[in-house]
């Protein structure tokens, strides 16, 4: 190449590369354990989690599963809300050499079934509340055990009963194979620690509709994950360095089964000892009342999350002025929402951008530095960015429009089982392999990245990813339905909704309503995937060859909305 056209370079004490020690992550907790075993780990409803609790729980949680016959090649489901089980759980899987498949508490037993199926994932946890889907999705996808958390562990015990009454956990019928999860944190904590190969072994296997549209798994390695909090540290620690602070305290709203959360918040505290304020249910006036008691200083969030504390009538109320980091990711963070944020708290409020693909952070714009409104801004340490054109192997010149291209140690080793779309997903080019992240946008001559739009046929439901070809397969399910296309809607507080435009077979004409068929996908898909709304119509636009012409609809929906 004549020029170099890709983006490195961070600011304000950011150095461009750091020195990158692919680890296995279970080595951090043992540090944590041993170095700072009396912090709180985990604040969970009022209740002190220690570092000393996490890692012995974890050692007992490994030393049950390695009973079990798991190590090195088996993957075990998570299928349960943000609790501090869950880095218990995922990282006592990690001693042995075995990886965590974590599933959205909102998945229906169907999915449930369908992900540990292709993950093949022998064991689940899950918590008492969710334990009626397991028992559902069991009958599809037989596991070998079940390991059941009460939801009100590591909750304090006058909060016990009342969280029990609340939330009233069903009556379960406990076997050989269907166990709580107080019976393996009475084995004694194993020492014992699988030879791992960071760059190699996998941590985690994470579902995600990749650049395609079905989900499929990315195969998560110990080093990516590594990486990737190597590569956060310096942002991290320029707050810490501002604030003089020794360790931070972040809040743990986002869900850990996503890999935004997981990375940044769950793994990144274990990493750097922080004490995470963790919450089950994303509740705005919670989260305001714990940012205020416990002074946390990192919050990461979506745009919607920032929206609503925004828009919400307490916001003034509480003193959010503890907090100096604050993301936005997953989704484009309108310049007004993020102006707001600031004024009413006073924190620097930075959107940020990563993909399940490259686990997880790829680009932040500078915290303390010059930040540019509408970017994603620059690409973090030891990362490479560049525009590809979308159909070849070539790197584009700053201001064109093409495919975000990543390379870098927290890019994924693959598709789990997915040859075809491994093959599609990268690419060679420049002395760098790099990953094809199917969003389209421009780098400025600054090197600050924009997306303009998405390949993919993603829809982000408040944050959420829902891929409209999983919907259409559902919507195909039904008996009266002949065609049906789905595409992401502009919304004022969701971001976008999923809606489908359906072509009814002719003897269903006049006889079912769009009701009608968004009741029918309720226990077929998880709520927030749902179409939220559906149009009949005698045929939908096509091309030449047939395809479905989503972009049209998409154009048409675009032109009723700026008529309104
Ligand atoms: P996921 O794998 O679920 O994390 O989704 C990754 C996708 O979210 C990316 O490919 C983008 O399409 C989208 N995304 C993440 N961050 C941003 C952002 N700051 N602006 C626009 N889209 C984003």
């Amino acid at each position: 190449v004549k020029s170099r056209v890709w983006s490195r370079n961070y600011d304000e004490g950011v150095p461009p590369e750091v020195d990158i020690k692919p680890s296995p992550l279970f080595t951090y907790l043992d540090k944590q354990a041993a170095e700072n075993g009396g912090r709180a780990a985990y604040i969970y409803f009022n209740n002190r989690v220690t570092y000393r609790t996490v890692g012995e729980h974890s050692d007992r949680v490994a030393a049950a599963l390695r009973e079990w016959g798991v190590g090195k090649g088996d993957v075990v489901a998570l299928y349960m809300p943000n609790t501090p089980a869950f880095p218990v759980v995922y990282y006592g899987a990690l001693k042995l050499g075995a990886a965590v498949t974590p599933m959205n508490p909102m998945y229906t037993p169907r999915e449930v079934a369908w992900q540990a199926k292709d993950a093949g994932a022998r064991i689940i946890f899950t918590v008492d509340v969710l334990y009626k889907n397991v028992e559902e999705a069991d009958k599809l996808y037989h596991f070998d055990r079940v390991v059941v958390v009460e939801v009100s562990e590591y909750m304090p015990a006058i909060i016990k009963p009342l969280a029990k009454r609340r939330l009233k956990p069903p009556k379960i019928q406990y076997s050989q194979r269907v166990v709580p999860y107080k019976s393996l944190l009475s084995h004694s904590p194993t020492p014992y620690r699988a030879n791992i190969n960071p760059t190699e072994d996998l941590a985690a296997l994470m579902y995600t509709g990749g650049t395609t549209g079905l989900p499929k798994g990315a195969e998560i390695t110990h080093g990516n994950i590594s990486s990737n909090l190597q590569q956060l540290k310096p942002l991290y620690e320029a707050v810490k360095r501002r604030r003089g602070l020794d360790s931070l305290v972040m809040m743990g709203l986002l869900p850990w089964y996503h890999i935004y959360g997981q990375v940044t918040v769950m793994h990144y505290g274990i990493f750097d000892g922080a004490t995470v304020v963790v919450m089950p249910r994303p509740d705005i006036e919670q989260l305001m009342k714990l940012v205020q008691k416990y002074k946390a200083q990192v919050l990461h969030g979506v745009p919607t999350l920032y929206n609503m504390i925004n828009n919400h009538p307490k916001a003034g109320q509480f003193n959010l002025r503890s907090l100096a980091f604050c993301i936005s990711g997953a989704a484009p963070l309108p310049v007004e929402v993020a102006k707001k944020f600031e004024q009413i708290t006073g924190a620097v409020l930075r959107e940020g951008y990563g993909l399940t693909e490259t686990a997880v952070v790829t680009h932040v714009n500078p915290l303390y530095g010059k930040a540019k409104e509408g970017s994603i801004g620059l690409p973090i340490p030891s990362t490479y960015a560049a525009i590809a054109d979308p159909d070849k192997p070539e790197l584009l010149p700053p201001n064109q429009v093409g495919e975000l291209v990543i390379s870098g140690p927290q890019v994924f080793r693959g598709y789990h089982n997915r040859p075809e779309e491994n093959a599609q997903a990268f690419f060679h080019c420049c002395g760098l392999r790099w990953f094809r992240t199917g969003d389209m946008g421009y780098m400025d001559e600054e090197g600050y990245f924009y997306i303009v739009d998405r390949k993919k046929d993603m829809i982000k439901y408040k944050g959420y990813s829902v891929f409209s070809r999983e919907i259409e397969e559902v919507l195909y399910q039904h008996p009266c339905v002949k065609e049906a296309a789905v595409i992401g809607v502009p919304h004022p507080e969701a971001g976008e909704i999923p809606k489908a435009y359906i072509v009814l077979r002719d003897e269903c004409k006049g006889k079912v309503k769009p009701e009608d068929v968004i009741k029918w996908t309720e226990d077929k898909l998880a709520h927030y995937k749902r179409p939220r709304a559906v149009e009949f119509r005698d045929e939908l636009p096509k091309s030449a060859v047939g395809k479905i012409l989503k972009r049209e609809l998409r154009a048409e929906e675009l032109r009723r909305l700026a008529e309104q």
